[in-house]
């Protein structure tokens, strides 16, 4: 097809970016805000050989998974991708998203994904479920200052106070901020000549406490006329921090590095579960709250923790799992890059009472390691133990060098907390070819209305004798009894007694292969071609063969 060519489209499949896919005569067509299911004429705004993408023109049939959006700028603005698409079509959207990268990049077969993935879990309402809402203003045509979105993929801003996912109160803070600018002639900031002042207002609601926290970031050192604002703003039930944060430079960061107290205090309190925290206008807090308590509820849920373990929370932020993990472990490691945030973590734990948290600045995949060499092969062997792995890294996944560590730790658990299905697909693949099985799949919505997913997995360590199935044929094990000298019993004793470590009885087999004794033909050989055989480790069998030799086998 060619640029500016219309065509009758059937939407056949949606795309990771929520896009509907339909083909004319074998051309694919990515068609934004397509739902599938509709009919729809498109125009092909770009063409490429085998595919290209159109703008959705007029629906001729519609999907029956179509709904009205709720919100009137849907489609322009850049927050909600797929706001057209009824609530249960999306969910299924993104279970499958998961399901296909993990069986794609992971490798995992269609059959075990059935059985062990469970479905999404969803929001009851799923709009106005955001705490948090940084909205940019700028001027309209009249030279009237507004505030809104930016619409998709540019910085062109769409006036709407009223977003569909925030909270309600946003759109009073926004009049009244507005109102005030008119009033006081008060310029909105502009990103072409980087002159005026106002640039955004930050607003977050602690969904528990009611608080609620505006931060303007301004291209300034101070707002004229700040008190008439503050007295204003304070007629809303709950105002508790008012702050402003200065950001001169020309760039798209949004926060200055630094914030000042205009009114009240620096920060907002809200609860996750039973877990308090105290967020400023520069903490990072998850913005669905409601979702998250689910999200963290469930990895706890994974972690299965009885009270005696050993946790390590690699990516931990602010330390909001740490501290859920803290409520029912023995003692809870947290790893974090951002010295900031391990600060929130450290007051955040010492506000909830935990002294069973330890946390670390740095990477996870330099921290980790270090620790590991530090105990593990030097003095203190019990400080290397963890029981459990939690990881929840940013969208790039884990450091392979992180993944390798992870797996020489040998913890019972690992727990993956995921906002990219393709990066955990890939570092899922990796630990599974290092000795661990996935065991459970939930998807979690925390973002409702856009492509986004995240994902909580459980790997268990493969334990030689629970999960490989054993071709165990009793006539020929008496049979090859008989010739030898020590049962697997005595090895294991021997080996227990004289090095201090357990083996199974495939380990031992493994050795004697190596070792060329008849160990029968079948014996401990996983049953289906493709299981995955923990392999014994050398240490083990340099102890099996000491055992061997003692019962002079070899
Ligand atoms: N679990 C946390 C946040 C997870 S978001 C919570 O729920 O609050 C991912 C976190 O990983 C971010 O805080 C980011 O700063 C941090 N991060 C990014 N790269 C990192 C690395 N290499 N090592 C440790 N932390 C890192």
């Amino acid at each position: 097809m060619q640029k500016n060519e219309t065509a009758i489209v059937t939407i056949e499949d949606i795309g990771v970016n929520g896009e509907g896919i339909g083909k004319v005569d074998g051309y694919t067509l990515f068609i934004k805000d397509a739902v599938i299911g509709d009919v729809v004429e498109a125009k092909v705004m770009k063409a490429k050989k085998n595919y290209g993408y159109a703008r959705l023109m007029k629906i001729i049939t519609p999907s029956k998974d179509r709904v009205t959006p709720v919100c009137t700028f849907a489609r322009k603005c850049g927050g909600c991708q797929i706001q057209e698409m009824s609530y249960e079509q999306q969910l299924q959207f993104k279970h499958n998203k998961v399901r296909g990268n993990l069986e794609r990049i992971g490798g995992f077969s269609p059959e075990l994904l059935e059985k062990i993935m469970e479905p999404v879990v969803g929001m009851e309402e799923p709009f106005h479920y955001r705490n948090k809402a940084q909205f940019p203003f700028g001027t309209d045509k009249e030279g009237n200052p507004i505030t809104g979105f930016y619409a998709g993929r540019t910085h062109d801003i769409i006036a709407n106070t009223d977003c569909a996912l925030g909270v309600a109160v946003n759109k009073e803070i926004l009049e009244k901020t507005l109102s005030f600018m008119k009033k006081y002639q008060i310029p909105s900031y502009d990103e072409n000549t980087g002159k005026g002042l106002i640039r955004h207002a930050l607003i977050r609601y602690g969904f528990t406490t009611k608080e609620i926290m505006v931060c303007y970031v301004i291209n300034g050192k101070h707002i004229p006329h700040v008190e008439e604002l503050v007295e204003t703003l304070r007629e809303l039930e709950g105002m508790t921090s008012i702050t402003f944060s200065s950001n001169t430079k020309r760039t798209n960061v949004i926060m200055g590095d630094s914030y000042e107290i205009i009114w009240g205090q620096g920060y907002i309190t809200d609860y996750i579960g039973d877990v308090k925290y105290q967020i400023s206008p520069l903490s990072f807090y998850q913005v669905n709250p409601v979702q998250t308590d689910k999200l963290y509820g469930l990895a706890l849920e994974y972690a299965d923790l009885k009270g005696n373990e050993t946790v390590w929370d690699l990516y931990c932020g602010i330390g909001t799992i740490s501290l859920f993990l803290a409520q029912k472990a023995k003692k809870v490691y947290g790893v974090e890059i951002i010295p900031q945030a391990i600060e929130d973590a450290k007051r955040n734990a010492a506000i909830n009472g935990f002294e069973n948290a330890e946390f670390y600045v740095g990477k996870a995949e330099e921290i980790l390691p270090k620790y590991y060499e530090e105990y593990a092969k030097t003095h203190d062997g019990e400080r290397a133990h963890a029981d459990v792995i939690v990881v929840d890294p940013p969208r790039k996944g884990c450091d392979e060098i992180l993944l390798h560590t992870m797996t020489e730790m040998q913890p019972d658990k690992i727990v993956y907390v995921s906002c990219d299905s393709a990066t955990l697909a890939r570092d899922l693949k990796i630990l599974c070819e290092r000795g661990y099985c996935l065991e459970r799949v939930r998807a979690v919505d925390q973002f409702p209305m856009s492509v986004h997913i995240e994902t909580v997995v459980l790997l268990s360590q493969q334990k030689p004798d629970d999960t490989i199935e054993i071709d165990l044929d009793l006539d020929e094990l008496d049979a090859t009894s008989a010739e030898l000298k020590a049962t697997y019993q005595e090895i294991k004793d021997y080996v227990l007694k004289e090095f201090g470590l357990k083996v199974s009885s495939l380990y031992i087999s493994q050795v004697k292969r190596k070792c060329g004794i008849e160990v029968g033909e079948n014996y401990n050989l996983p049953k289906s071609e493709n299981a995955r055989v923990p392999q014994c480790p050398k240490e083990k069998e340099e102890a099996i063969k000491a055992a061997l030799e003692y019962f002079a086998m070899i």
